[in-house]
């Protein structure tokens, strides 16, 4: 089992792997051109996934992206993956409610 983070706690996990999986889907399938996959459209798609992730994994108490926060500002990361607390409003999901 995972360690428990504020992404797993959440359950805004599978978001994550929906966004990497359409940002590796879109970089690497146009490398085989028996996938039909323009680097036009895999471009979209990766830019697409990317975006998701960085739009739809929000905060669900404060609201806060927490991707976009991360993107802004790389020290965010490890909270999201390490630590139970939202990196914005510090609301602990792992503690009683
Ligand atoms: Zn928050």
């Amino acid at each position: 089992m995972a360690a428990p983070s504020v992404l797993s706690l959440t359950s805004q996990y599978w978001k994550l792997v929906v966004g990497v999986a359409g940002l590796l889907v879109g970089s690497i399938t146009p490398l085989f051109e028996a996938s039909g996959m323009s680097w036009t459209v895999g471009t979209i798609v990766a830019c697409v996934g990317y975006a998701f992730t960085l739009l739809a994994v929000r905060c669900p108490n404060c609201g806060s992206r927490w991707f976009w926060q991360a993107a802004l500002d790389a020290s965010v990361y490890a909270p999201l993956f390490k630590g139970t607390a939202c990196p914005a409003c510090k609301r602990d999901f792992a503690g009683p409610r």
